[in-house]
């Protein structure tokens, strides 16, 4: 059987036509860039994710950068994040002239090792950003409190986290900011690019609305040096009709999640993934951990099997990264788990009988 990676066909075909609408009325309006159907998907994002203000914006790097570019983040400053993350968390701090400082991660929710945090803060941190890898949320609470002590503004990379909770509370919605990708292959995925930035303050709203607008709060009065940041209608519009489904979708990838713990448990060598107990994670990825991986993708893609890795290369050991200075060994958790993660084949539509094969599949290689 094949099972892909991900199956965007099989996801849109049921809500083909009532997006296709939502597409026409977009052309209707000749509202492309902006307008009111971003506004409308805005208002929509903020009260799912508990806030007040959405900013919608062309991508998920421009939402981290103008969240920074809000705080006032800036050259000589410093922004510490994880290693284990897309590119795009350390690009977006390096675009405002600041650099990005590594915490690494906890093994068991390969989110920001809190206990590692207060080490890596100097007087030059200027904001912190946790990334909720894989749609589990990090573990905000003590990291908060450590931000707070010190008075440095916390930024989510909720990126892969549209709609995951932290006891009980909505990604989005835990730090000053937070940063989401609508990339197509996030649990909330455009029909194109797009991201939104959340938030409480109607200061920071402004201020990033500005920067995703040339830096004008007028028409044609440039207050700053902006940018073209602005997500387009016909992606709001897209969003806004898939939004009303994605807590359906994420609780499907929850019992997908759920089913792949039960088949898969006890083969031997595969480390399977553990929410930790305060988290609702919404499984943007379902990754394992196995030693001989590189070896294991072609022997399961010759079973019908695909998947993928995330992240093969930890940020601090990226080529783009080496004046950095960063070492093989500076971070153990996220260079292990760079050799060993597994993604597994993971969708809303995802059936009984794919997920059987992948297990089977792993069964077979491994047992
Ligand atoms: C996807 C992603 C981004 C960047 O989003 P784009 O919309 O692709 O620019 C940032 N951080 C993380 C963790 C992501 O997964």
């Amino acid at each position: 059987m094949n099972v892909p990676f991900l199956d965007l066909k099989a996801h849109h075909d049921p809500r083909r036509a009532e997006i296709m609408a939502a597409i026409e009325a977009v052309v209707d309006a000749n509202a492309f860039a902006g307008g009111s159907f971003v506004t409308r998907f805005e208002a929509a994002y903020a009260e799912f994710c508990g806030t007040r203000f959405c900013v919608g914006v062309a991508n998920g790097t421009d939402a981290l950068w103008f969240a920074l570019l809000a705080l006032n983040v800036g050259p000589g400053d410093e922004v510490i994040t994880v290693p284990m993350t897309f590119m795009a968390t350390a690009e977006a701090i390096s675009y405002t002239g600041a650099k990005p400082v590594f915490v690494d991660i906890e093994p068991r929710t390969f989110t920001l090792d809190v206990s590692q945090l207060e080490a890596a803060i100097t007087p030059r941190t200027k904001a912190i950003i946790p990334v909720h890898l894989f749609g589990h949320c990090a573990d905000m609470d003590p990291l908060l409190a450590i931000a707070a002590k010190h008075g440095i503004p916390v930024v989510e990379d909720a990126a892969q986290a549209q709609g995951a909770r932290y006891k009980g509370r909505p990604a989005g919605s835990l730090g000053r900011i937070g940063a989401f990708s609508f990339y197509p292959g996030k649990n909330l995925g455009a029909w194109g690019e797009a991201g939104g930035i959340t938030t409480d303050d109607p200061d920071l709203r402004d201020r990033m609305a500005m920067f995703r607008e040339h830096g004008q709060k007028k028409k044609y009065y440039h207050d700053v040096i902006g940018w073209n940041g602005r997500m387009d209608g016909i992606q709001a519009a897209v969003l806004s009709v898939k939004l009303k489904y994605l807590a359906e979708a994420n609780a499907r990838r929850r019992r997908v999640a759920a089913r792949y713990d039960t088949l898969l448990a006890g083969i031997p060598g595969l480390t399977l993934p553990v929410p930790a107990p305060y988290a609702e994670p919404i499984y943007h990825i379902y990754a394992v951990r196995v030693a001989g991986r590189d070896a294991l993708i072609p022997r399961l893609a010759a079973r019908g099997i695909s998947t993928g890795i995330h992240y093969p290369v930890p940020v601090h050991l990226q080529q783009a990264y080496a004046a950095l200075g960063y070492h093989r060994g500076d971070f153990p958790v996220s260079e292990a788990c760079a050799d060993t993660f597994l993604s597994l084949p993971m969708y809303p539509e995802l059936s009984d009988d794919q997920i059987e094969a992948v297990a089977t599949a792993l069964r077979a290689e491994l047992g």
